[in-house]
């Protein structure tokens, strides 16, 4: 029996003789099938060819990585609390070396995943380091390996230690959320919940990043308003380096304007205003 691992976006599945015959993650709107074709692996296979790879994101806070890159190429975060340990989202890889040093480091107190490309292998995380792994009740049936130590979540907000609250914003996902910490004029860790975009200096809304699939313009501000309540300067998206150093409040305000005229036809009235204006 094994718990096999797609290939493609890094999800474990629960324990069986043989792999799926597809991967639920993948064949979703969301994500896409390997153009290949569907390919497995395990945690154990893994671990032979591939390692983590560390490297500091903020203060307090430290990046965790594969390499080779496997699935989506996810990166997770510790973040350092005054109660404790916690690692926002995952990936599918915990070498032994590393599993050392968080260890030394004090363990984890929990997990908490912001939406399922980045469950991975939570459950081996979880049993690893004994710990909880918290989901939103909105993505139930995205959970491909159950487990006892999922916790599904159904509340707006959920305090997890005495500095960090889980926060239901929806949106890419039903149950998305994002984690803030309410450190050093506070920060948020947003998946792709609020998708950092390359400037560092706006956000983005997807329903499907890979596909270009848009959410709607209600949604998105939807999705705004559960985190106005919160005070934040800095935001951790979800890719290595994606960190809005500042203002990050006013960053998902104006990105939330930008995307609404945008998508309301703002930029082809515009184009329209420049080419009557020439005489065209
Ligand atoms: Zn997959
Ligand atoms: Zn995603």
């Amino acid at each position: 029996m094994e718990c096999y691992i797609c290939t493609q976006c890094g999800t474990q599945y629960a324990e069986a003789e043989r792999p799926p015959e597809t991967c639920q993650i993948c064949n979703d709107e969301r994500q896409y099938v390997n153009p290949q074709g569907q390919q497995w692996t395990t945690h154990a296979r893994l671990k032979r060819a591939h390692r983590n790879t560390v490297r500091a994101q903020g203060a307090g806070v430290t990046g965790i990585g594969v390499e080779p890159l496997v699935g989506i190429g996810q990166r997770a975060l510790l973040i350092r609390g005054v109660d404790g340990n916690v690692l926002w989202d995952c990936v599918p890889l915990l070498d032994d070396g590393l599993a050392e040093l968080i260890q030394a480091a004090g363990g984890l107190r929990a997990i908490a995943v912001s939406h399922p490309h980045f469950h991975t292998s939570m459950v081996d995380w979880a049993h690893r380091f004994g710990c909880p792994v918290y989901i939103h009740a909105g993505n139930r049936q995205w959970v491909m390996r159950p487990d006892p130590s999922v916790r599904f979540w159904e509340e707006e907000t959920l305090k997890l230690s005495s500095g960090m609250t889980l926060i239901h914003c929806g949106g890419h996902f039903p149950g998305s959320a994002v984690l803030y910490h309410n450190r050093d004029g506070g920060e948020i860790f947003t998946g792709d919940t609020f998708h950092v975009n390359p400037d560092r200096r706006t956000v983005g809304w997807m329903y499907s990043f890979p596909n270009y699939i848009p959410i709607s313009a209600a949604t998105v501000e939807r999705v705004v308003r559960a985190v106005e309540p919160f005070e934040f300067r800095r935001i951790y998206g979800q890719w290595w380096d994606t960190v809005v150093a500042d203002d990050g409040k006013d960053c998902i305000r104006r990105s939330a304007e930008r995307y609404v005229a945008a998508i309301e036809g703002k930029y082809e009235r515009q184009e329209e205003a420049k080419r009557i204006s020439r005489g065209a």
